[in-house]
């Protein structure tokens, strides 16, 4: 029999690019019977993701992309530790209950200063809003039950600009969702708006520090005095949380005096990213209960470890370690001083792009001053291009700018976001403002062209002109619409 088969021997000897294995389409549904050396698969796996973007001119998200090398050495020397397996690693359990104490006390929860806080690390904000909302939901049921009414409505009120987990939260527990609708112009919850909303069988409020479309704080304690008010005139007891998933890391630093966190006494619970500007890789989040009493007991498990008890309340049982000694490694490494030196510098880079954006002419800037170091903006005319083509065009600089369209009652107003992260200075922000300068020119060159060819107009374009800018504006988004359909959680 003639063959052709390379042996195995042979195989050894040939560069991988001359092996067979580049030359062969690699399986995507079945898993290959036979196994490939380890340097080919590593070769083609790599090649295959350069054709992910690059995270670092990622700029749609919050979630950071780069840390110090000595910490890259202790999140490898970690990868291998499971965290759950408290009896063996008592030193990372104890490394997390500590990041715990701290962001508690950034937070200004009422524990002494040697007292232990409650709180846990999780995978991310998502996982701690379901565990925040499950306390809120429990703890409503029994007071309910106590009550002798029925407690099988349960619903939540936060704005229509909450990010999507807590609708996911709201799906997963069947928890009815009770959105404030946005209007134009003003892009958070209303707080006024919010507490009407509230009813018998409302669990909490949710308000957000740092809206994931304009990273506007919304007005928490405004909420509060609000809520306070109402709660002494109808003998309900309705909470807040707050989800601080990327301002917990901000306000603290910058707006020490703006009252948002445990200052406020309707607030019992507040979740942050760790991995956000917490300054972590992917992987980490964090939820910090006001007292032991806003925790349903029903809910902690407590595993004893080394005689000793640890209450742990999370939804996965196996995970990493690495992220819990990441986050602990950034808040000693950096301290307080360290992290508003970072947060003010990002603030200072997002200023710098958001004047250059709006030297342009031609957008309007929606984000604020006070809060998340974002520059989120659209364009005041959209009959000639679209954010949508703008973000198309910035790809081919290697930018990533996401456009989307904002929830209701503000669909037709479509935005562009950079969120500017610990990673991005000073040269990146005046080279994306020369970037989008130039998509700007080249749009106009060519929308020039298209004009000088259109010598005559047909009746339908003639009624086109006559619309106003704000119907050309809901055309434009819904048309956009059909190909953006889903990607509220593509904002993150
Ligand atoms: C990012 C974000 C979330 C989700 O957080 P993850 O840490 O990505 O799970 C929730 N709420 C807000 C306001 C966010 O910005």
């Amino acid at each position: 029999m003639i063959t052709t088969r390379v042996t195995d021997s042979e195989e050894n000897i040939h560069s991988t690019f001359g092996s067979r294995f580049v030359r062969d389409p690699l399986p995507r549904y079945k898993m290959p019977e036979k196994s490939i050396p380890k340097d080919a698969a590593y070769q083609i796996i790599n090649d295959e993701l350069m054709l992910d973007g690059n995270p670092r001119l990622n700029l749609a998200s919050f979630v950071t992309t780069w840390m110090e090398p000595e910490c890259d050495k202790l999140i490898m020397a970690s990868i291998n530790k499971n965290y759950v397996d408290m009896d063996e690693y008592p030193v990372t359990t104890e490394l997390q209950n500590r990041c715990v104490n701290m962001i508690a006390h950034l937070f200004n929860a009422p524990v002494g200063e040697s007292e232990t806080a409650i709180g846990v690390g999780t995978v991310g904000s998502s996982e701690a809003i379901m565990l925040a909302g499950l306390a809120f939901k429990r703890k409503w049921q029994q007071r309910r039950r106590d009550q002798g009414l029925p407690c099988d409505k349960p619903n939540i009120v936060t704005g229509a600009n909450v990010q999507v987990c807590w609708e996911k939260f709201a799906r997963y527990f069947e928890v009815e969702l009770k959105e404030v609708k946005l209007r134009e112009g003003y892009y958070v919850m209303d707080p006024e708006k919010a507490v009407e909303m509230v009813d018998e069988n409302t669990i909490c409020v949710a308000a957000i520090l740092g809206s994931t479309l304009t990273g506007e704080f919304e007005d928490v304690k405004v909420l509060n005095d609000l809520l306070v008010q109402k709660n002494a005139e109808t003998g309900w007891d309705t909470p807040i949380h707050v989800d601080a998933a990327s301002g917990g890391f901000i306000a603290p630093f910058l707006y020490p005096d703006l009252e948002w966190d445990f200052r406020l006494p309707l607030v019992k619970s507040i979740n942050v990213s760790g991995h956000k500007y917490g300054l972590v890789y992917a992987g980490v989040g964090w939820v910090i209960w006001r007292t032991k009493d806003d925790l349903p007991d029903d809910l902690v498990f407590h595993i004893n470890y080394l005689g000793a008890d640890q209450p742990t309340f999370t939804l996965n049982f196996s995970k990493g370690s690495s992220q819990i000694i990441a986050q602990y490694y950034q808040l000693i490494r950096l301290g307080f001083e360290g992290y508003r030196n970072i947060i003010e510098n990002c603030m200072e880079n997002a200023r710098v792009l958001k004047e250059g954006i709006e030297r342009t002419g031609q957008f309007e800037v929606l984000s604020k001053d006070v809060g998340v170091p974002l520059v989120a903006f659209m364009l005041k005319d959209s009959t000639k291009h679209t954010v949508f083509d703008i973000a198309e065009s910035l790809r081919r600089f290697g930018w990533i700018v996401p456009a989307y369209t904002m929830p209701a009652d503000a669909q037709h107003i479509a935005v562009m976001r950079v969120v500017i992260r610990e990673d991005f200075n000073r040269s990146l922000a005046m080279r994306l403002v020369t970037d989008i300068e130039k998509v700007l020119q080249e749009h106009e060159v060519r929308a020039n062209r298209l004009s000088a060819t259109t010598v005559i107009k047909t009746d339908a374009e003639e009624n086109h002109a006559k619309k106003t800018v704000v119907q050309i504006q809901e055309e434009v988004t819904r048309h956009w619409k059909k190909f953006v359909k889903g990607r509220k959680a593509i904002v993150c």
